[in-house]
């Protein structure tokens, strides 16, 4: 199948559940990302700064790009005029940064913060813990050039269904609980990022709101340096 019916085929599924696909490019060239682009797909998630400032300069300027993979504060400054959301936000001291960087580029920049719910060691993201104790700080309170919109979270590879439901039922209803407590007043605070190819339905069956979903639209990532492609 194409791109273009890939998409279309993920579409019936995102409508009927009302969650938004983020097409997950990396590694991908970028004769790919028009491919979907022109099939009407309109925001794109890439994992590494310098891939995704390539990218952005060979590419439409009204693409929605997501930064979804583990970000440097000392590679903020490149992303912050452009990026739309922040999906791997996983310390006060990054979003702290992007914080100036955004105020720098006269912007508020939309992040969310990446909770750690797998049961692998390897997986970036706060515990609930720490995000509550991040929410509290009188630090995060000061921010003004960044709004969190939700969470985002990577469930464990594995084949078991099982497992991967009660992970995402867990960070859901802990986002339930969160836009109780600290966001009452903000409807603002209204994504949760959850699912890739191998588990999205299983995401969307537990009240996600994104999906993030590469090999499924672009088909398989064979070779890792997307240059090489
Ligand atoms: C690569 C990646 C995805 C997409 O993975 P697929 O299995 O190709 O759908 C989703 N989320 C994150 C954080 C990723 O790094």
């Amino acid at each position: 199948m194409s791109i273009a019916d890939n998409l279309k085929e993920l579409k019936k599924e995102t409508d009927q559940y009302n969650v938004t696909l983020v097409a997950v490019s990396k590694t991908k060239p970028v004769e790919d990302i028009q491919e979907a682009y022109d099939a009407g797909q309109r925001i794109f998630g890439e994992n590494q700064v310098q891939e995704l400032m390539e990218k952005y300069d060979k590419l439409p300027t009204d693409i929605e790009w997501h930064l979804i993979g583990h970000l440097q504060t000392n590679k903020v400054k490149y992303i912050a005029p452009f990026i739309s959301m922040i999906q791997s936000v996983d310390s006060l001291k990054l979003l702290q940064e992007i914080n100036k960087q955004a105020e720098k580029n006269k912007r508020v920049i939309d992040c969310l913060l990446q909770v750690y719910i797998a049961d692998e060691e390897t997986k970036y993201g706060l515990s609930f813990d720490e995000v509550i104790e991040l929410l509290r700080s009188p630090e995060y309170l000061e921010l003004k050039n960044i709004r969190i919109r939700g969470l985002m979270g990577i469930a464990t590879n594995t084949d078991n269904e099982k497992q991967i439901k009660e992970e995402f039922y867990e960070l859901d209803t802990f986002f339930d609980g969160l836009t109780q407590s600290f966001f009452r007043k903000d409807d603002s605070f209204d994504e949760l990022s959850m699912g890739m190819s191998s588990d999205y339905k299983i995401a969307m069956e537990q009240g996600c709101t994104m999906i993030r979903v590469g090999s499924t639209v672009f088909g398989k990532r064979v070779i890792k340096h997307w240059k090489n492609n």
